[in-house]
């Protein structure tokens, strides 16, 4: 797709890449380190992946999280997400997977996680 941020990325930004995904780093980090891994077929939906892609998939998370955790030992925890719909958020109509390192304190109160995408309902 020529007209697809994920479809035309610059290829020195790719960090990782198989004949399914690659993975980047995302350009407005939320922290320090925000990956994304993504589909190498332009599909808007997570839920367009196939099963071959899926177990890909898992298997791409848990070597990214491996490497971050190497590569910085100040990430304790991570946010694994997906915006699946305008609705949900997504703004880029190439499915992607966002990997987010986090550190203790840095929010105040982390308590709720991606509970936060409604704000007020975040805290519980
Ligand atoms: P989402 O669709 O998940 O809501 O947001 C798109 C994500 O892609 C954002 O986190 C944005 O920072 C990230 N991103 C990474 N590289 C690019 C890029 O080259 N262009 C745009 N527009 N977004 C990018
Ligand atoms: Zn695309």
């Amino acid at each position: 797709m020529s007209d697809c941020v994920f479809c035309t990325i610059d290829k020195k930004r790719i960090i990782f890449k198989d004949e399914l995904f690659f993975v980047i780093r995302d350009i407005y980090p939320v922290t320090n380190l925000h990956t994304l891994i993504i589909p190498n077929r332009h599909i808007v939906s997570f839920f367009d992946l196939i099963e071959d892609e899926k177990r890909k998939l898992n298997q791409i998370i848990e070597e990214q999280r491996t490497l971050l955790l190497s590569e910085d030992i100040s990430i304790t925890g991570f946010n694994i997400g997906v915006n699946d719909g305008e609705d949900a958020g997504q703004t880029v109509m190439h499915c992607h997977i966002h990997l987010i390192p986090r550190r203790k304190g840095d929010v105040k109160n982390p308590r709720g996680g991606v509970r936060g995408v409604i704000p007020e309902m975040q805290g519980y």
